[in-house]
Formats: structure tokens, sequence, C-alpha cells
């Protein structure tokens, strides 16, 4: 019968044949696939498919005419169903073999293939059905110990029993219960979630397939297995899987099964020494597959007496690492454009890449949760200050940093530690962003975990305890804290990798720059090919020892004097500082924001440290510690920071913009002539950049002079308040660049801490209140709207304003399309999150050309 009668007389029940109407959006990727395959003339057994609505009308009760889809097939044909959804990673319930075994094709196949098979095939879909149809504890098979008839026997007296009904016989009543419990299982709410978490929208839909079995068991040799030419984790060329005579489905992949090896493999025996001429033919499948199908794929097979059937073929499993190898090598083999192998590689999971990570065969012991902050995963001995994280980097020994939450005063801590977990905090916590800066994994918010810094304790989630010394793992990536030392694999940034990132370039048409505040981070931004840095922030560079004194000696000073006195001393500090960077970047811009936090902060905190201080100031420590207590803010984040301290305590902004001219003289001198540019933070009046940038310009004007040499430079805003978003136009007629500071500006829109967010931010994700954690994946709606009003008032006031983004966003590839989608020119990003930036930007960039 043609196709196209077919189909009108039954749209529900399509036979698979090279013209039929079969799509992935409405019969499921299995069914397409099989329909290629089919296409490619490969030997698949008969396949009808069941449509989305056909299977949700199953669900509902409503059978398609299942006489239909048994006459498609040869009379007392065994049949399997398998789940074919629209992404195969949504999952979809497990496939039921041998449909149509009962008494009847029992006799029959026992006169064809042996009493032995036979019965193992009925005694299979006893059980099968029993368990995932009639829903039958699996516990009733338990105690069946004997093979062959005797083992069947037991199976059939079983079902009866729990049943309370004898096994069913008619292949069409067994057929229709398999459709019925299947489809079902597809709207279970535990399905539901699971394929959810994996990205499946709410009404994602399920396609059936209904195939015919080839038997696997019988006479000749027998069995089934799956072959792939790839390995899953390294993406590497090897011909992986398993084949297990008399076996069916993917049996010959659980554990505990003889399975023979495919390949010749000292190891044991293998598919290619008993069955070479059935291995050649597979090998030849696959690779035929690879080049039409233009992927990688796992084929899953049938022996039947030595001769090939191909069931099924799917796209293979694949690490991060595996997919960017098997993309670049598809494509140099001509098999894909570059355009597509740059589009198959998850942004996100380039991250995999950079860091080193768990194993994914480890066995993880979670002791607690909390937000994923700094991607990679690392072992150390729990530390609980910054002073010990030193002294056992000192002596060699890795260590964790755990504290409460960073501040400032740690980050000597952090430099010293292999990972950093904290209870408090979100994903733009200090801790977060210095930890990404360094490459460092970091999870915070670990609220659930019992932070006992007192007593040198760390209580896990379920309570076990852990002290100073015990050894822990921080997982960056899932935000999992494990014990002990699960096994770890390296970072892959090998050629491949850097190939497919230059694949990306080529595509890309938004800037990617890094955030940089060292030379460490500028050197691992170049690396990462950022093309310049898009935000220094300079107050990191005070905490060093040598500078901290002279930093509280300024704060400290009473006159004017005093206060240039100790600025004199971090002078030449800075403008070494500032020829490092510019040297390291030669070539590329780099980005200084003048110093952004409240002064208090480098201010000590605890007894020792105010005792140490009124050492070095000679003063009492009741001076020093009034005077501490007096700089305290009731909200130092919307206090005397930014450029509130340009404008108050202004030889701050003199010393640093002095630092930064003479550097880029010192810079010039020998390299390529620097245009550095300075950027104001937390301005929300035009007026502040007028009175900031008068005195920058007399700054320049004295280096000038008194060197006897030119140089440009430009100034910039920080746009980071709602109000500067709103005065962008009259902001940008005094600003070279207007610099979008999405961290800030997203805890002024929603009136949101980014240091305490962490704390109740899974409950109102969970709960849908929002989307997503707006520091983690840009708010277009409400923080979006005022940044397009920045953008759309800036350039009004500025044609020639250049716009970009340097909040933690800039590295969020759905930030990235918002930021693309209303012309800002680059983002600025973590240098370790540089390569995932320019890959999404990439794709969106391909994404348009394609239309
Ligand atoms: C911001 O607020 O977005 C920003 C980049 O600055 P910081 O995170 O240093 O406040
Ligand atoms: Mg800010």
């Amino acid at each position: 019968m043609p196709d196209t009668l077919r189909q009108d007389q039954d749209p529900e029940v399509t036979l698979i044949t090279p013209s039929a109407p079969i799509s992935t959006p409405t019969h499921g990727g299995r069914a397409k696939c099989l329909q290629r395959l089919v296409r490619l003339d490969m030997p698949v057994p008969r396949t009808v498919a069941l449509r989305f609505d056909t299977v949700h009308r199953i669900a509902r009760g409503a059978m398609p005419d299942i006489d239909r889809i048994l006459a498609e097939f040869p009379r007392g044909a065994l049949l399997c169903v398998r789940p074919s959804s629209e992404d195969p990673d949504w999952g979809g319930p497990g496939s039921v073999l041998n449909i149509g075994m009962n008494d009847a094709a029992y006799v029959e196949l026992s006169d064809s293939i042996g009493a032995d098979a036979a019965s193992s095939l009925y005694q299979r879909f006893v059980m099968a059905y029993a368990i995932h149809v009639a829903r039958l504890d699996p516990d009733v098979f338990e105690e069946i110990d004997g093979t062959g008839q005797d083992g069947l026997s037991e199976a059939l007296r079983c079902y009866e029993e729990e049943a309370e009904e004898p096994f069913p016989q008619d292949p069409a009543r067994q057929l229709a219960e398999v459709l019925r419990s299947m489809a079902r299982a597809w709207d279970g709410t535990t399905a539901r979630l699971l394929r959810q978490a994996k990205g499946a929208p709410v009404d994602a839909g399920l396609g059936l397939i209904v195939q015919q079995m080839a038997l696997g068991l019988g006479i000749g040799e027998c069995g089934s297995g799956v072959l792939q030419l790839v390995n899953s984790e390294t993406g590497l060329p090897q011909i992986t899987g398993r084949y297990l005579s008399q076996s069916q489905g993917r049996e010959a992949l659980q554990r505990g099964q003889k399975s023979l090896f495919l390949e010749c493999d000292p190891r044991g025996p293998s598919l290619e020494e008993i069955a070479p001429e059935a291995f050649e033919q597979l090998k030849q499948y696959a690779a035929f597959m690879r080049e039409k199908l233009r992927a990688e794929m796992q084929i899953e097979f049938t022996l039947e007496n030595g001769s090939v059937h191909i069931l099924d073929g799917v796209r293979v499993k694949r690490s991060a690492r595996a997919a960017l190898r098997i993309a670049v090598r598809l494509a140099e083999e001509g098999i894909i454009s570059r355009q597509e192998a740059v589009m198959r590689v998850e942004p996100r999971g380039l991250s995999e890449l950079l860091h080193r990570q768990i194993d994914p065969e480890a066995e993880r012991d979670v002791l607690g949760r909390g937000v994923a902050a700094s991607p990679g995963a690392a072992t150390g001995r729990i530390v609980f200050s910054s002073s010990e994280a030193q002294a056992s980097a000192a002596r060699g020994e890795p260590c964790v940093l755990v504290r409460r939450e960073t501040s400032p005063e740690d980050v000597r801590g952090m430099h010293a530690a292999v990972a950093v977990l904290t209870e408090r905090g979100g994903i733009t916590s200090h801790a977060a962003v210095i930890g990404r800066g360094l490459g460092l994994p970091c999870v915070v918010g670990a609220v659930r975990m019992g932070f006992r810094l007192h007593d040198k304790l760390l209580l896990a989630e379920d309570g076990r305890r852990f002290r100073e010394g015990d050894i822990i793992t921080v997982d960056g990536s899932s935000g999992q804290i494990l014990a002990g030392a699960p096994k770890t694999i390296e970072a892959a940034l090998d050629d491949a990798f850097q190939t497919f990132m230059s694949w990306a370039d080529a595509e890309r048409d938004i800037g990617i720059r890094a955030n940089a505040d060292t030379p460490a981070d500028a050197t691992t931004a170049r690396n990462f090919a950022a093309q310049g840095i898009g935000l220094c922030r300079t107050e990191h560079m005070f905490f060093e020892a040598e500078r901290i004194t002279p930093m509280r000696e300024m704060i400290f000073a009473d006159s004017p004097d005093d206060r240039k006195a100790a600025l004199a001393r971090l002078l030449p500090m800075q403008r070494a500082d500032f020829i490092e960077l510019f040297r390291i970047m030669e070539g590329m811009p780099v980005c200084i924001r003048l110093f952004d936090p409240p002064l208090h902060e480098f201010l000590p905190s605890d007894r020792a440290g105010m005792r140490d201080l009124a050492e070095a100031l000679d003063l009492p420590v009741s001076d020093v510690t009034r005077r501490v207590e007096s700089m305290g803010e009731y909200n130092p984040m919307l206090g005397m920071r930014g450029v509130r301290l340009g404008i108050a305590v202004p030889e701050i902004y003199d010393m640093q913009a002095r630092a930064i001219f003479e550097a880029t003289l010192e810079a010039s001198r020998d390299g390529a002539p620097v245009v550095p540019e300075i950027m104001l933070p937390l301005v929300s009046a035009c007026r502040e950049v007028e009175l900031v940038r008068s005195r920058i310009d007399a700054v320049a004007a004295a280096v000038r002079h008194e060197r006897g040499r030119d140089f440009d430079y430009s100034l910039g805003v920080m746009v980071e308040t709602p109000r500067a978003c709103l005065r962008a136009d009259e902001i940008a007629q005094h600003a070279h660049f207007l610099s979008f500071g999405t961290n800030d500006l997203t805890q002024m829109t929603y009136g949101l801490s980014r240091d305490d967010a962490g704390r109740f931010m899974s409950d109102y994700v969970q709960q849908g209140v929002f989307p997503e954690d707006p520091f983690h994946r840009l708010d277009a709606e409400g923080v979006g709207e005022l940044i397009r009003i920045g953008v759309r008032r800036g350039r009004q006031g500025n044609g020639g304003v250049m716009l970009s983004v340097c909040g933690e966003h800039g590295g969020n590839p759905e930030s990235i399309a918002f930021c693309r989608s209303v012309g800002i020119d680059y983002v600025s990003c973590s240098p370790f999150r540089v390569p995932v930036a320019r890959l999404a930007a990439a794709q969106l960039a391909i994404q348009d050309k394609m239309g």
C-alpha cells in the first residue's frame, strides 16, 4: 500500500519509510532518526511511529486502532515499544521488549530457535510486563532460580498469583497495555520534574515507536550490543561499546555481565574474534551514519544467527571536552561547517574544560550544598582563617578556606587557598567575585551547613563534624561540598580548544573583555584572548602587607598634609601595578576603575588588628577603636563610597590618576602607546563627573608638563545607579564611555543586597518569585529596562560614546544576548568566563545569520 494512502487512512499510525511524514516535533527524535537510518538503507527492523498527540490520547484512555498497528507486522512477530521524546536527553519510560510472546509463540519459537531461547524470551517478557505494565512488585520474581522451562513456569505462576489472572495471551491486549503504561509513565510527576530539570518544556510530548524484534537469542551467533566510534569522555576516536551473546536490548552494558569487547583486546575476548564479518559491517555502518547523519552516533544492534540488525541510533553521550573535540573533528573532515561546529558546544559546558572537574564516575559523599559561585573542583584541608590559609600554603598543604563570608581582608587567604566555602553570600558577593577572578572553585551561601568558626568546626547538613585539617572537596560547578578527595580530571585547553575558539571569534560581533585586577588575572585574560581589560578594580591592590599600613595611615590622617604623605608612599606601588598591567595587556585597552569601596573596609575588624594598627600609628588602642567605630556606616553600600569618596577625599583619586598617567608614559616607552581608560564608580549626578574630571584633567596636565611628554586617555562613568541610567544623556556629554555596573544596578533596582540575597534566593527561585537569580542572569524586564533607557539616552547625549557592561552578567550567555540586542559594544567578565562569553556571543551572531 502506498505511504500516502496509509496516512490518509490512519494518521495516528505511521510506518517508518523513507518518505513517511515523520518529524522530530511530532514523532520525537528516535522516530526521526530511525527514518534517517531507513533512508540510508540500514538493516532496520520494520517500525511504526505514534505521534505525540496520539500518545497523549492513549494516556487519557483513547487507544488507536491496535489491530491496525499489528497488521503492519508479519503475523506472530514479536514487537518492542520504545520512547521517542523530542530531545533524547529528556529521557522517557524504559523500552518493553518481546511483546506478542505467549504460549502459542513459545511453541513455534521452540521449534525455530530452540526451547531454551524461547523460554528465556517468554520469561523476560512476563517479568518486564509484570513490573512495568501490571506494576507488580519486582520482589515477586526474586525467588525464581531456575532457567529454561522451569524458570518460565515459575514466572508465569508468580504472575498469576500476584495479578490474580493468567498472563494475558492476546498480543493486541499486551500491546495496548504496554502503550498505555508507557504513555502514563511520561505524565508522572517524577518524570515531568526530571525532564524539566533538563530543560524540557512543561508540555513536552512523547512519541512511541513499535518495532519488530530482532531476537538476539537463538541458534548461531545471536546477541546484542552497542557500538560507537569515539570515546565519550575524551572525544578521541576509539571503538567503544560491548556485545553479549544471547542477549537483548542494552543487557551487554549491565554490570556483572560477561560482555565482550568489540575490537580485539588483550583484556578478553571480542566480537571481532567471534564474528569478524558482523564486526566489520557494524564499523562500516557506524562510519556511514557518522558521515550521513553528520554526528557521532551510538548504534544499538542485534545479531541474529550472525546477521546484523540496527535497532537504533542515538547521538553519542559526551562530556564537554568530548563535545568540543567531536565538533572540531567533524568540521575538519568537512562533514559539518565551522559554524555548525561552533553551535554544537554548550557555552556553559566550556567552563568544564577550563577547570579541573570531579570525575563523573567518582562517588560523591555530599556534605552540603550552596550557590555554585565559581566553577571547578579542588580538594584541601579545612582552614577557618586567612592567616591559617597562608600558613597552610607555606607548608605546601592545599587548603579550603571556610568563612562565614569573605571581606577584602581575606583576599590574601583566598590567594593561598585552593577553594573557598562560605555560609553567606550569593553569586555576586565578595567570595564569588574574587573566586571567579582567581579561577578558584567557590561555593557560597551554604546556609544549611553549620559554621562554628569559634570551635573550628564545620557541620555537614546531616550533622557530621569536620574539624580544621580534615579534607573536603569544593565543587564550585555543582555547588556541592564533598567529603574527602574524589577523583578529579584536569582542565583541557588543547589544540582542539584553540581551533574551536578561533572559529567562534570569526563569527562574533560583540567585544569581550575581562575584569582583571592583578597581573595573574591579566595574564589569564590574555591567554583566554580577552580583547582588553574592561574593569580593573583598583581597591584590591591595597591589601598586600606593605600597602595596608600606609593605606590605613592615609585613612587615619588628620590633615591633608598627613594624607598626602601617606598617599605619596602608595603612589609608586600603584604606578608599578599599572605598568605591569599595561605591559601584559600591550596593545589592548585597559579600563581602570578608581577606588570604589567605603574606606572603613580597609580598617581592622577584630581586637588583634586594632592593636596592630595602634602600634603602627603609635596611638592608644582606644583611639583606634573609637575612630574605626566612628567610620562605620548603617548602610555602607549606599554610603560614602565610589565617586563620593572622590569628591569628599579627592587626594585618593588624584594619586590614582597620577599613577595611571606616569605608568602610561613608562609603559609606552618600550611598547605600543598605551591609552588608559579611567572609570568613575557609583556616579548618580552629572556634577560628580564634572568635578572629578576637572581634577583628573589637571593631574594629566601636570604630568605632561613635568615629563615633557604627551599622552591620551579616556574618561568614563560606571552606570550602576538607577539615576545614572535616567540621566545618561547629560552624563554621557562628559564621558568617552559608559559601563553598566550591573551588579550594583541590580542591587539598587531591586533594593536587594547582593551580599545577603543568597539566604533566600533559592526559595525565591523555587517558588517562581524570580525566574532566576537576577545577580546571575540579568533581569531583562526591570534592570534591562533601565539599561535600555541608559543606552538610548547615553547615545542621545553623545553619539560617539562607547557602551559596555562590566557586572558579573557579562559572562552569562542569556545576559550577553540581552546586551547584544540593546547595542552594547562589549561585555567584560571574569577571566575564566571569557571563553564562555566568546562562544555565547558567537552563537548569537550565527543564529542571526541563519535567520
Ligand atoms: C558592578 O557593580 O556591576 C561592578 C562591576 O562593580 P562592583 O562589582 O565592583 O561593585
Ligand atoms: Mg559596582
